[in-house]
């Protein structure tokens, strides 16, 4: 796995760019580049298709910017944030506890500032960079800040989870739709961490789009749906292989909701439907796991968290995660609010709901599609991807064969006519198999081809892109075909 040449591909053809290049760029930020755009934008629609469509969920969109009190009452204030240490020569600055488990191979989730140093005092820990010594280790919160307006004192934050903006919003959707438990509030949309050490390309950003989904829930109320994958298997690291260090375990849905590794049956439904939508994304069944996250890394709140993994260039990382946020986050709101942000059944009733949360990080799913429909292809002569048609940003290529003999008159026409259907471009220039690497290169499934034969019999070849073979094709029956090669 290249992911050197992936980064360089990805920019080369217009998927991904590091931003503000022509200033130097910036740790931790990209942009996409328009064939980027549109993989985002498939992989997007996909998931909510997916994801929202069938389950009572409704998207919604709101600020980027929220006011302090929000963070306040989220906990974000005091407790999101990383430890840092600092070097009192070069003043590198890094995260404490990535720096331990990375040179000490100590794993220190969940410790102190004051337990941090003394593992760096005790095991003499330097500066990576110079051999310097470092500081004292002291937290560093992660979120961006600014000032709302003109006049100093109105602290106000780029939000860093998509979530928040769902949970302030909680009551004006129940009461715009009279929703009824369960239902969902999903959100897709940009989230801001100022991480300490952005790393690996699309995996730690400082901006980044997440797809969350917030399910409330009555938790004495049985959720019967999680049984139609009830039999789907997914891979777990569960708490023990953890700890002894051992292999995943292959279980059913149902076993790992009646082991506890998944703590309620509305959290089984999505993990089995995260496991369905990654491998038809192209992403093997080895390369996803779920880890049950121990203990001491679960937040006090929350009654079990299970994060979708997938194997990297670099080894395993969090792309989805899964928490039963219980009633948490509406509970804090409605202290510090002042609203009552409770459920009311038609009995009068009244409850907190509940929140399951999925959270889909879509740079990192990026970033994996990438990685695993990438081919080194030393047969072909050149690296292409192998995008699933349901994401990839180009579908089809019509080419004429020639640049003349009224063959790109004709392709053009069919060209017309297939754009008004499918994702496609139209190219002349080059030699027929420039036109198809270039093609392959940026994943497009099928190439179409205009030969002489076409102005004599109204046929055309379809080219695969995964197999290089051509078959012939009437033209009045094209769509119908392509319909059926792009399901
Ligand atoms: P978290 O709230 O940290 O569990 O994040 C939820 C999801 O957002 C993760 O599973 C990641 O896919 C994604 N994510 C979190 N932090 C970053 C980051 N710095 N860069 C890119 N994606 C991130």
């Amino acid at each position: 796995m290249n992911i050197e040449k992936i980064v360089t591909l990805a920019k080369k053809r217009g998927f991904i760019f590091k931003s503000s290049e022509i200033y130097g760029g910036v740790a931790g930020l990209y942009d996409y580049g328009p064939l980027g755009f549109l993989l985002k934008q498939k992989l997007v629609d996909y998931w909510r298709k997916f994801f929202l469509k069938d389950d009572n969920i409704f998207e919604i969109e709101t600020c980027f910017i929220m006011p302090e009190k929000v963070f306040e009452a989220s906990g974000h204030l005091k407790g999101f944030v990383d430890p840092i240490t600092k070097c009192k020569k070069c003043k590198s600055v890094y995260r404490a506890d990535n720096l331990i488990e990375e040179k000490l191979k100590i794993f220190v989730e969940g410790k102190k500032s004051e337990e941090l140093t003394q593992i760096i005092k005790e095991n003499k820990l330097k500066c990576p960079e110079c051999g310097g010594e470092l500081e004292e280790v002291k937290v560093f919160n992660l979120m961006f800040s600014t000032n709302i307006g003109p006049i100093e004192g109105n602290p106000g934050y780029l939000r860093p989870e998509t979530a928040q903006g769902i949970f302030v919003n909680f009551k004006n959707v129940l009461n715009s739709l009279r929703a009824k438990l369960p239902f969902g509030i999903a959100q897709v949309n940009k989230s801001f961490r100022n991480e300490i050490s952005p790393r690996q390309w699309l995996i730690r950003l400082r901006e980044f789009t997440q797809a969350e989904i917030e399910f409330f829930v009555n938790p004495e109320e049985r959720f019967e749906k999680w049984k139609i994958y009830e039999n789907i298997k997914i891979r777990v690291l569960t708490r023990e292989a953890q700890r002894k260090n051992k292999e995943v375990e292959e279980m059913t849905i149902k076993e790992a909701l009646e082991r506890g590794v998944i703590p309620i049956d509305y959290m089984a439904y999505f993990i089995a439907k995260e496991q369905i939508f990654y491998e038809s994304l192209g992403i093997p069944k080895e390369a996803i796991r779920f880890r049950h996250i121990l203990e001491e890394e679960t937040p006090h709140y929350s009654k079990g968290n299970l994060d979708m993994e997938i194997k990297f260039d670099f080894g395993w990382k969090e792309v989805v995660g899964n928490a039963y946020r219980t009633d948490y986050d509406l509970k804090n709101h409605s202290i510090y609010s002042k609203e009552d942000l409770s459920y009311v059944y038609p009995d009068g009733k009244k409850i907190i709901p509940h929140v399951v949360e999925p959270s889909f990080g879509i740079e990192r799913t990026i970033y994996a599609i990438m990685l695993y429909s990438f081919v080194e292809d030393k047969e072909r002569g050149w690296d292409w991807f192998k995008f699933v048609p349901k994401i990839s940003p180009i579908n089809l290529g019509i080419f004429p064969l020639l640049k003349r003999d009224n063959l790109p008159e004709k392709a053009r026409e069919i060209y017309e006519n297939l754009k008004k259907d499918f994702d496609c471009i139209y190219e002349e220039s080059d030699s027929i198999g420039k036109r198809y690497a270039r093609a392959d290169e940026i994943g497009v499934n099928f190439c179409i081809t205009v030969d002489h034969q076409t102005l004599e019999d109204s046929t055309v070849t379809i080219r695969d892109r995964d197999t290089t073979k051509q078959t012939r094709v009437k033209i009045s029956e094209l769509k119908e075909r392509l319909r059926a090669m792009l399901a």
